[in-house]
């Protein structure tokens, strides 16, 4: 059975969606692993490492001829039509409801997983590229607003002087907010933290963080370990206790995300007037809208003498971890999908498995 892994091609996407230890593995496991050259080198994998593996450097046609194509982000017009009739195709979809170009893959034979479907179950926890990749995030996340801090993050004592620990606060303790939070307390900063939902209190005070309680009127938790969406009373209400705990901070690491709906916008603009001069704003969200009003998607702006922070693509900032994370969360999801045949591998039926039920599209 073949597996392609052709190049990403997105803009600012370094990324790869198997390393050359992972190659090793499937090859071992009796795949034939064919790479496009140079697919891994933005992610400091150069081919070299990748043929000892054991894996076959071949163009990029090539790549998508295999029975099984594997990529990180998701297909392009053009990609799309290259999948050949009868193959699978798996990356993370970044979609939500219809979504016209799967529906023409699917309508060409291909039949397409996508990696943010993975249900939240134990079994599945090795196979979440959700999970990974936001790790990630919320770690580089306090990477970028210590680089843009022009202070320090830890309490200082030195013969020059002493400076008091950075005060940050993270919005949203889901799988970024926590590695926020233990990122920024390994820091040094003084930790505080939000989430709507009521059962992070304990991990966020877990991780040596004080936890930000207010009274909305009503349950922030939704379905799955999911947030919902507030009512306009209570966003309006949760906007107003926050305010006062947000323009004290010097760093707002925000997370918030609700599945397939605008993220909350948690920091107005008169909380980012108030705050003091150098402070920072790392807006996790930024690709969903923003939990900042003034955040700009894709762009590093100062507002009120504030840097806010709206890259979109941090797992791909850290490049070579964030690819054997993913390579390794696919390298699991192949396992369940394929058995010994008198020769050679084959595929199970997909629809029996609740994991690959669940993600496969159309
Ligand atoms: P996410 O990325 O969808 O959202 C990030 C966080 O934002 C969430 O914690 C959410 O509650 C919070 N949020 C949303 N609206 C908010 C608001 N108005 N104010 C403050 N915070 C707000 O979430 P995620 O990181 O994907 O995690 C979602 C859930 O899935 C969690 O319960 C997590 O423990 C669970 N999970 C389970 C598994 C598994 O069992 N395999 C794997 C990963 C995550």
């Amino acid at each position: 059975m073949k597996l392609g892994i052709p190049k990403e091609t997105l803009a600012g996407e370094r990324r790869v969606a198997t390393t050359p230890e992972i190659a090793k593995r499937l090859v071992g496991k009796g795949f034939e692993v064919l790479l496009e050259v140079g697919a891994g080198s933005a992610a400091h994998y150069p081919d070299q490492d990748y043929a000892e593996a054991g894996a076959q450097l071949v163009d990029r046609d090539l790549c998508f001829g295999a029975d099984i194509v594997l990529k990180v982000r998701r297909p392009t017009d053009d990609e799309a039509g290259k999948v050949r009739s009868g193959a699978l195709y798996i990356s993370l979809l970044e979609s939500c409801g219809d979504d016209p170009l799967i529906g023409r893959m699917a309508a060409n034979g291909v039949r397409v997983l996508g990696m943010e479907r993975m249900p939240r179950i134990s079994r599945a926890q090795s196979m979440d590229a959700l999970s990974s990749q936001s790790n990630i995030a919320g770690y580089r996340a306090v990477i970028e607003a210590a680089a843009h801090y022009g202070r320090f993050l830890p309490m200082m004592m030195t013969s020059a002087g002493s400076a008091k620990p950075a005060r940050l606060v993270v919005l949203g303790a889901g799988v970024a907010g926590l590695q926020a939070i233990a990122t920024a307390r390994r820091l040094g900063a003084d930790v505080y933290a939000y989430d709507v939902r009521p059962e992070t209190r304990e991990q966020i005070q877990s991780l040596g963080a004080k936890a930000i309680e207010l009274d909305l009127g009503e349950s922030g938790a939704g379905e799955g370990g999911y947030a919902k969406e507030l009512s306009d009373e209570a966003k309006a209400r949760q906007q107003s206790l926050l305010a006062d705990e947000l323009a004290k901070a010097h760093i707002i690491i925000s997370t918030a995300l609700i599945p397939c709906r605008p993220a909350p916008e948690l920091i107005t603009a008169e909380v980012v007037q108030r705050m003091r001069e150098g402070s920072v704003v790392v807006d996790l969200a930024a690709a969903n809208g923003g939990n900042c009003k003034l955040t700009r998607a894709d762009e590093v702006v100062v507002e009120h003498g504030v840097t806010l922070v709206g890259h979109t693509n941090y797992p791909s900032m850290v490049p070579a971890d964030a690819s054997a994370f993913y390579a390794r969360n696919l390298s699991n999801l192949l396992e369940i999908m394929v058995e010994q045949g008198d020769s050679g591998l084959v595929l199970k039926d997909l629809a029996e498995d609740e994991i690959t039920r669940a993600m496969l599209v159309g």
